[in-house]
């Protein structure tokens, strides 16, 4: 029996603890809504965070650019439909993914915008990267969109970015960092923020909606079921 769903490219490994996330959260949402034998049609590409890293932190963005291209590429050859690139951060170069490509690249900003403006929110607290949290490339996105981000400044910035590449790339999750996240989350709250964006595909790894007093936006979960509203759509 064929479903007729179209087949979800996804561009992973950044890192591979959030990959895993994306492909249980597209099944669990199949069988949820389809129930029988059914599962995602996927094809992944999952590169080596390394690299990834490597680059960020030399402020190569270009060559980040060009070694994500090239997987988005092979990924379409390989028969995907869409694309589903599995970070906040790496949004950064979709310019350039979409450049070497001709199949719709589900911008995770724009899938978080339509669920803060569906909750009837347009102000809420940023969490991600350094790269996400400082930079333009998300806030302006979002801006753009009606929605208005919030971010952590100083000893705060520092800490959301170091639980990511110390703890939560590497699997480690710690109670004491769920507790600091939470200290942030409101302290935003208190500037003004009346949810908050888990802007980084790993956070949802450690915070959960129970943890906080205001709605959690989950870029991982959203962006697996808008992928799964395209291909089955
Ligand atoms: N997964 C993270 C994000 O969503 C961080 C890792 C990366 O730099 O890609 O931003």
């Amino acid at each position: 029996m064929t479903t007729g769903m179209r087949k979800i490219g996804l561009l992973g490994g950044m890192s591979w603890e959030s990959s895993a996330l994306y492909y249980t959260v597209l099944n669990e949402a199949v069988r949820e809504r389809l129930g029988g034998y059914h599962s995602a049609r996927v094809v992944m590409s999952s590169v080596d965070f390394a690299e990834v890293e490597a680059m960020q932190a030399a402020g190569d963005w270009e060559s980040a650019g060009a070694l994500l291209a090239a997987e988005a590429a092979a990924l379409q050859a390989a028969g995907a439909e869409c694309l589903v690139l599995c970070t906040n951060t790496m949004h950064k170069v979709a310019d350039a993914i979409e450049a070497a490509t001709d199949v719709p690249l589900l911008h995770i900003v724009d899938v978080t915008a339509t669920a803060i403006r569906a909750a009837g929110l347009s102000r809420v607290a940023l969490l991600g990267t350094r790269f996400t949290m400082e930079q333009a490339f998300v806030r302006d996105r979002l801006a753009s969109q009606g929605v208005e981000a919030l971010v952590p400044v100083g000893e705060d910035l520092e800490l959301v970015h170091a639980v990511i590449y110390d703890e939560l790339v590497h699997g480690v999750v710690r109670a004491e960092s769920r507790a600091a996240y939470v200290d942030v989350v409101e302290r935003l709250v208190a500037a003004g923020a009346e949810g908050v964006i888990l802007g980084c595909t790993e956070i949802e790894l450690l915070l959960r909606p129970e943890d906080v007093d205001v709605p959690v936006f989950a870029t991982t979960r959203l962006h697996a079921l808008a992928a799964l509203d395209f291909a089955l759509g």
